[in-house]
């Protein structure tokens, strides 16, 4: 049977440099589909969708709240074509309800391990309207390497550099941040995955630069030791969140070709900046992730964190503006409280106020996301900030004889495919 699978189109941040990064959730969807689907994978943000042609089933991923009014009208217009839709990903199992009555099949929860019971259903004619796994967690020795082949890997390209992959090394986090909907969608607890599958997959990618996407490697000290150290050989160089603030951690990380980090920066502690000194000397870049508006904060504040992140020198800057994102905690609070403008999904994009600020007006909280953004990169763009760090990973992959030929993206500078 064929499988059309889409990944909806979603509104970038205005301040976002325009690259795409490959899907992760669609390729791992994938390889827990049994073998007998083959797949035909569009990804709306670089290529158009092919609405033509037959397929048994299509199937629509969706990950952020801002895509999902996309996938949406993905999902009515297949249906009113006579196609039969499932739909799933982070984003449907935060927004279930809508998406039912959108979709004829709704996936909640992790696909590995389920998906032979829901293909066979169909192909019986007895889809299911909801499979629902949350809370229910597969075995994580159940996760297969991600189906990248279904990737058009040259669409994935910015200004001719080769994007990095992504790819998980655990899911779950047991941490409860309150902005955050991980707790929801993939449980309080740490669940790794055993580490020779981890070094099997990151082994079998065709580039030398990955993402993992994990939520948080600072989870359990001895796994992420063992991973660093089973990683290393391999001269991969990747990006991750945060790691474990240890001399030891941060080390091996620096030997397994940790090249930066994101990490969370909320105020202008002395923790912070040393949290900062302390990647730095051990060579890895950081990218600061600030959310905007939280309760604590007042116009004031916003400029002297500005300040703060130009004075310990961040390699980058990702503003965000707090966003109440259905079944996170901070949802749950200023609901409660009367202080949430509007659903209108497609303008929660973390870069548009939807809540009433505590301690500035909605203007002002807009006006000073705008200025963080402006004021960090004043005198260097996004663009020439990330030149610097892909200069940094390229003079490690020439120490260390990893580099590898770039490889121009022949569709976009016309030349033949
Ligand atoms: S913000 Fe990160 S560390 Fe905090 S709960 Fe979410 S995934 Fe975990």
């Amino acid at each position: 049977m064929e499988m059309k699978l889409i990944y909806p189109k979603w509104p970038k941040l205005p301040n976002q440099p325009e690259f795409n990064l490959p899907p992760v959730g669609p390729t791992v969807f994938a390889a827990a589909l049994p073998e007998r689907v083959k797949v035909r994978f569009y990804d709306e943000n670089v290529e158009p969708i092919d609405f033509g042609g037959s397929c048994d089933l299509v199937g629509i991923s969706c990950m952020l709240t801002c895509q999902t009014p996309r996938a949406f009208e993905l999902a009515d217009r297949f249906r009113s074509e006579g196609k039969t839709v499932m739909m799933g990903g982070i984003a449907v199992m935060l927004h279930a309800e809508e998406a039912a009555e959108h979709a004829d099949c709704v996936f909640l929860g992790e696909a590995e391990g389920r998906m032979e019971t829901v293909i066979s259903d169909f192909e019986n004619g007895r889809l299911k309207k909801v499979y629902n796994y949350l809370g229910d967690f597969p075995d994580t020795r159940l996760i297969g390497t991600a189906r990248r082949d279904i990737l058009k890997r040259d669409l994935y390209n910015y200004r001719g550099i080769q994007m990095v992959d992504l790819v998980h090394a655990s899911r779950g986090c047991r941490f409860n941040c309150f902005p955050c909907c991980t707790p929801y969608l993939g449980g309080r607890r740490f669940r790794p995955r055993p580490i020779d599958k981890v070094v099997e997959e990151l082994e079998s990618i065709d580039n030398n630069r990955l993402f993992i996407v994990d939520n948080s490697l600072a989870q359990d000290d001895e796994w992420e030791k063992e991973l660093f150290r089973a990683i290393a050989p391999l001269k991969k160089k990747w990006i991750s969140h945060p790691i474990k603030d240890d001399e030891e951690i941060l080390k091996l990380a620096e030997k397994a070709g940790c090249w930066y980090v994101y990490q969370a920066v909320f105020d202008t502690s002395d923790y912070i900046r040393d949290r900062i000194r302390r990647y730095k000397d051990h060579g890895i870049g950081v990218e600061g992730t600030i959310i905007l508006g939280t309760d604590d904060q007042t116009l004031d504040d916003i400029r002297r964190l500005v300040d703060f992140l130009l004075e310990i020198d961040l390699d980058l800057a990702e503003f965000t503006v707090l966003t109440p994102f259905p079944h996170s905690s901070i949802a749950a609070s200023l609901e409660e409280q009367g202080r949430i403008l509007h659903r209108d999904w497609k303008r929660y994009t973390a870069g548009e106020v939807v809540f009433k600020p505590a301690k500035m007006t909605v203007d002002e909280l807009q006006w000073a996301y705008q200025y963080a953004w402006d004021t960090f990169y004043y005198d260097c763009s996004k663009e020439f900030k990330m030149a610097k760090l892909y200069l940094d990973v390229m003079k490690k992959e020439e120490a260390d004889g990893s580099a590898r030929e770039l490889r121009p993206n022949r569709r976009r500078w016309g030349r033949e495919a």
